[in-house]
């Protein structure tokens, strides 16, 4: 019976809230570019005793639990509102580094006051059932800023920080990469949510997956998954934190799933015709969005909502033949997509949130291959490499580029990036003669000179374990090696993942 009883009622709550908005301080600009998310924390423990919209258009979500069960910041933060709110009985409003605020009602004891600065995982409240509530919970809402405009479902919000309800309160937040696990290229990897990183290799005999057997260490034994032979791959999180897996040959599509979050994974499942490359993004709201590239364009599907179905697949309005392509997401939560094949470079973004695209537009010449990773400030930052090395270009402001600069490296080397645990970009490249990597030297700020990382191979991908170490994986004819962080910047000796994996050629 908690389940119908420990809800209250939204719209007393929602025009409770808009009746206390004179005390609201505004911190944050509108127009200030956010820093893409942050490393989430548990809020509280229990379940989900009402779920975000649904027909009384819950503006929120329920957690419940008994009296008295602690309640924590979603993330660090400044506390913009703490006291009584009808509706509410009382509640606390966080303003988060990112622009967002949470908000948390019902409590009968509040530990901060307005003003306090709080981090992920502090203790901030002790649930109650104050106000318009039929039982003990949590009322969590979520909004993009501080106005009190409708809130977003606060699952897909958490999922992207590396949280999943329910919860164990305590456990140490995740480090901000969570919030971008999107990968592709002939090897991928990405957390699980209960961050074991997860490996996927595409053989000539089909897939072959491995995963942590336990957070940040060990690993299984290589699984042959069967699926397309010599594919590309890309992976991608659902709202609710389970993985899919696209891959895709000349011949066929396929993808599966985890049935459960961090659970067991579907069997393939077609998902359309042969490309020559794949990659998967997340919307703002949540839902999924692949591109593939096929002979002569670039076509995309994409989730009708959030876990669930898929559109048909539609044309993109152009795109490079044949190309690589990359999907990743601006610093104001637009999708923008990168392909480029030997003569041709372009991109194009989405008009607005979670909304329709761009054309193409010219992004520089032809190449090779190309990665795409964030500043700790949220701006994209996009290498590629050629014939004469790799270059890159970064956003200057959510809409605009810098021009192509030169940074060395192996020439038309296979790319790969990821965010050290403290916000630094590493970018890691290959080709059959060598392995190199450059790093940020600090944060948003400049690279290193390329250090030598390894031998040739054929392709590197590279992941963050769950306490920020990067993972990196390279592979070659004789299988899939991997090297991780022992430090911001020693790494082990390149080993196997618990066998050779299969031969990527
Ligand atoms: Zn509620």
């Amino acid at each position: 019976m908690l389940h119908g009883l420990s809800r209250c009622a939204l719209r007393l709550v929602l025009a409770a809230a808009v009746a206390v908005l004179p005390s609201l301080i505004v911190t944050s600009p509108a127009s200030a570019v956010q820093v893409a998310g942050f490393a989430g924390s548990c809020p509280t423990a229990g379940f989900i005793s009402d779920p975000y919209g649904g027909s009384r258009d819950h503006d929120g979500i329920d957690i419940a639990n008994n009296y008295g069960t602690p309640i924590y910041a979603v993330g660090d933060g400044e506390v913009i509102n703490s006291g009584p709110a009808q509706g509410y009985g009382q509640w606390i409003r966080i303003l988060h580094p990112d622009g967002t605020v949470t908000e948390y009602g019902h409590m009968y004891q509040r530990d901060v006051a307005v003003g306090d600065r709080v981090t992920a995982g502090q203790r901030i409240a002790l649930m109650g059932a104050e106000g318009q509530a039929d039982g003990p919970h949590l009322h969590l809402r979520v909004r993009r800023d501080t106005s009190m405009s409708h809130g977003i479902d606060p699952i897909p919000y958490l999922a992207e920080r590396g949280v999943t309800i329910p919860c164990t309160p305590g456990q140490r937040p995740g480090p901000a990469p969570l919030v971008y696990p999107v990968g592709s290229g002939r090897v991928v990897s990405a957390r699980s949510s209960d961050g074991r990183l997860e490996v996927f290799a595409a053989g000539a005999d089909g897939v072959h997956h491995a995963w942590q057997s336990q957070v940040n260490g060990g690993w299984s034994a290589w699984e042959r998954l069967g699926g397309p032979g010599n594919a590309q791959l890309a992976i991608a999180p659902n709202a609710d934190g389970r993985l899919e897996v696209f891959a895709v040959n000349g011949q066929v599509a396929q993808h599966r799933y985890q049935v459960s979050p961090s659970g067991a994974w579907s069997d393939w499942e077609d998902f359309g015709s042969g490309g020559s490359s794949v990659a998967a993004g997340v919307n703002a709201d949540g839902r999924i969005e692949v591109f593939a590239s096929g002979p002569k364009e670039v076509f995309h599907r994409y989730q009708t909502a959030p876990n669930s179905g898929w559109s048909g697949w539609e044309q993109s309005g152009g795109g490079p033949a044949g190309s690589r392509v990359k999907v990743e997401k601006a610093p104001d939560g637009r999708l923008e997509v990168f392909a480029l094949n030997g003569s041709v470079f372009q991109h194009q973004y989405q008009t607005a949130v979670n909304g329709g695209w761009s054309q193409w537009e010219d992004f520089g010449s032809g190449g090779h291959d190309v990665t795409v990773n964030h500043n700790a400030d949220g701006r994209l930052e996009v290498f590629a490499s050629g014939p004469v090395g790799v270059f890159h270009r970064y956003q200057t402001s959510p809409t605009s580029w810098s021009g192509w600069e030169k940074t060395g490296g192996p020439a038309n080397s296979q790319l790969a990036g990821n965010r050290t645990a403290d916000g630094r970009v590493e970018v890691f490249a290959i080709n059959g003669e060598v392995a190199m990597h450059t790093w940020q030297k600090d944060l948003n700020a400049a690279y290193s000179d390329w250090d030598k990382f390894g031998t040739g191979g054929t392709e590197i991908n590279a992941a963050s374990n769950a306490d920020g170490r990067i993972e990196v994986f390279g592979s070659g004819k004789d299988g899939v090696h991997h090297r991780w962080q022992t430090g911001f910047s020693t790494w082990s000796e390149w080993d196997w993942v618990n066998g050779s994996g299969p031969p990527i050629t």
